[in-house]
């Protein structure tokens, strides 16, 4: 696969019949394979990541403002451990599993087994990060643990929002293709719509597939085109940690005097990892005597 196609990951944001409904589309091949990259994850952990990455980038878009954030974790009590997603307004994201490398048997139809590697005895939730002093927390308990059908029940029963939610993403040797699709019922939608929405639905199930033939486009009129689709807004998927040296350097002053000054007389110097992006940051004994003037204060 060339740069220039994994290059064409997309948002769309979409207003459906006349705004009886609004969807968001993406195409996040390249997201995913980030992802897969920054972790070497197994096939299955690129599945399973790559499905919630690709949900939170949507729900990342669904916020008002740029500072705000949304993270998406679930736990399942399957063999990938936590599976975890954060979001910024522009669609960015940053994630992680617990256990990158379980690579469980594929299921009888030949497809990886998502749910079992994830489970389906727990909960996803949702933190929505406002800027206000208490942030939102939503939690539902999983379904399938498929991913998709998790978030469509969080809409659901936690925002009260109906929603139909198709997440896919094709790996081979690398990630084929990988997308996504919410559509979202608005109050004053019609029977009628509502229907035509529902029946569409089976056609929405494959959206990897889909997105295996087409670009964000074509997929909008293959999978849209019939449910009278405008484009309101686009944004990118990418994938992207903001961390940086002096966020680990106030997590170190956090620790407090005593840890820090074990960290400082038995190791003499630490390292911190950075979960999302595995970057690791050295700090050395002197540097860390810095630290504790400042935790002193
Ligand atoms: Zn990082």
């Amino acid at each position: 696969m060339t740069d220039k196609t994994l290059n064409l990951d997309g948002i769309l944001r979409l207003s459906l019949m006349g705004g009886q409904a609004r969807a968001f589309l993406t195409r996040s091949t390249r997201m995913v394979q980030d992802a897969r990259d920054t972790h070497r994850l197994s096939r299955v952990a690129t599945a399973a990541l790559g499905r919630l990455l690709t949900g939170a980038s949507m729900m990342g878009c669904m916020l008002k403002n740029d500072g705000d954030s949304l993270t998406a974790y679930i736990k399942g009590g399957g063999p990938l451990g936590t599976v975890m997603a954060v979001a910024k307004a522009d669609g960015s994201v940053k994630g992680y599993v617990d256990n990158p490398d379980i690579e469980p048997p594929l299921k009888a139809d030949g497809k990886l087994d998502v749910g079992g590697a994830v489970g389906r005895d727990g909960q996803l939730t949702v933190i929505k990060d406002l800027g206000l002093k208490e942030p939102y927390i939503g939690r539902v308990n999983l379904r399938s643990g498929e991913i998709g059908e998790d978030l469509a029940m969080y809409f659901t029963a936690s925002e009260q929002t109906p929603s139909l939610v198709s997440l896919g993403v094709l790996v081979g040797e690398d990630v084929v293709a990988a997308g996504g699709l919410i559509i979202q019922i608005m109050p004053d939608c019609s029977e009628a719509a509502l229907k035509s929405i529902e029946l569409s639905a089976p056609m929405f199930m494959n959206i990897s597939r889909t997105f295996e033939e087409f670009d964000l486009n074509g997929a909008m009129a293959q999978l849209l085109g019939h449910l009278e689709p405008e484009v309101i807004g686009t944004a990118r998927p990418a994938y992207r940690c903001d961390c940086n040296r002096d966020r680990f350097a106030r997590g170190l002053i956090s620790l407090g005097r005593d840890e820090l000054n074990t960290l400082i007389n038995e190791d003499h110097g630490a390292e911190v990892n950075c979960n999302f992006c595995n970057r690791t940051y050295r700090f050395t004994e002197k540097q860390l005597r810095a630290l504790l003037e400042r935790a002193q204060r």
